[in-house]
């Protein structure tokens, strides 16, 4: 099979598309034959070089898989043949404690895929049963490979983590980017007043048709002003911050009285400081999330379905051009998500 491998990492990574053997099923495997996997940004971190640890060498990245189902081990019951499937972030054991209370993606013996084992920048991938779900009728395999993540992450930070109720006002950062996208999208299905936060201008008018109900360019400027301003001095009752160390101080000064922001997106790596008695005045909480389960992914697809989410796959590229994908990510020229397409 074809497979795009990560030869050495760095600013301008080496990758090679290579023709090497198709992965060979265990037991309890499937191999599914890509039909689009999304370009995270934990992809351009691990090309970078900037995330190393527990990679595996030689890697083949990208976890945001969508595909069918080519072949299965004979102890699998989950899925057949010519099922059309998505992958989950991690292949789990399925007996640890996280396993058995719905944090399978925290598996205490995970292995990231696209990480720790190989992932979908190919034509097949080799995954766990218990590691996908069957799509529902009537999706676009194309655009299912981010029901996990970017969706089912948005998902669970919004509504899990950040508890966001109908009628709150949530702001976004990073609202054009691939997380932010989503996250606009999720806070708005959940019912709340949605403030986009953005730092390019020629994205403005393509987060507004997201139907938010303010756009915010944000500069050299802190933009919690804005934020107060459109809150009649209350703050936003929610953040949720796609881009971590460079927006911190403004994200956390737009936070109203009991205001929770849930981190789930790092871009640049840096270090904040933060005055522990504002979080404890504010009755404020800070908190970080990543990763989406199986119930995320379902939710993500009925909702897809009832036409409350839109997958928003801006641009696809072969295999060959996963470097010029890189760069325009690097570049934050990128819409929504961009594919992969084997
Ligand atoms: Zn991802
Ligand atoms: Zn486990």
């Amino acid at each position: 099979m074809k497979a795009l491998v990560l030869e050495t990492p760095g600013e301008e990574p080496k990758l090679s598309v290579k023709e090497i053997e198709t992965p060979q099923v265990g037991p309890l495997d499937v191999l599914v034959r890509v039909k689009a996997c999304g370009f995270c940004y934990h992809d351009v971190a691990v090309m970078r070089g900037v995330l190393r640890r527990g990679v595996k060498p030689q890697i083949i990245l990208g976890h945001e898989i969508s595909g069918e189902v080519a072949d299965v081990g004979e102890l699998v019951t989950a899925v057949s043949k010519g099922d059309k499937v998505v992958s989950l972030l991690t292949e789990s054991c399925g007996q640890c404690i996280r396993c058995r209370t719905g944090r399978e993606y925290r598996c205490l013996y995970g292995k990231g895929v696209g990480h720790a084992v190989d992932g979908g920048f190919a034509e097949f991938v080799k995954l766990r049963e218990n590691g996908m779900a069957l799509l529902p009728d009537g999706i676009d395999l194309q655009e299912a490979c981010l029901f996990a993540c970017p969706m089912g992450v948005a998902l669970q930070a919004a509504r899990d983590v950040a508890r966001l109720q109908p009628g709150e006002t949530a702001v976004v950062t990073g609202a054009g980017g691939g997380l932010g996208v989503h996250a606009v999208q999720v806070t708005k299905a959940l019912g709340a007043r949605v403030l986009a936060v953005t730092t390019s201008p020629e994205k403005i008018d393509r987060i507004q048709e997201l139907g938010v109900e303010e756009v915010i360019l944000a500069g050299e400027l802190d933009f919690s002003e804005m934020v107060m301003a459109l809150t009649e001095d209350q703050g936003a009752d929610v953040v949720i911050d796609t881009v971590g160390f460079a927006l911190f101080s403004s994200s956390f000064r737009s936070l109203s009285q009991y205001g929770r922001m849930v981190i789930i997106g790092e871009v640049a790596g840096g270090k904040v400081s933060i005055n522990p008695a504002e979080v404890m005045f504010k009755d404020a909480s800070v908190s970080g999330s990543t990763g989406a389960g199986l119930r995320h992914l379902l939710e993500v697809a009925a909702m897809v379905q009832q036409g409350r989410l839109k997958p928003v796959v801006s641009q696809t590229f072969p295999l060959e051009e996963a470097i010029t994908a890189y760069r325009l990510m690097r570049e934050k020229q990128t819409f929504g998500r961009v594919a992969l397409v084997p």
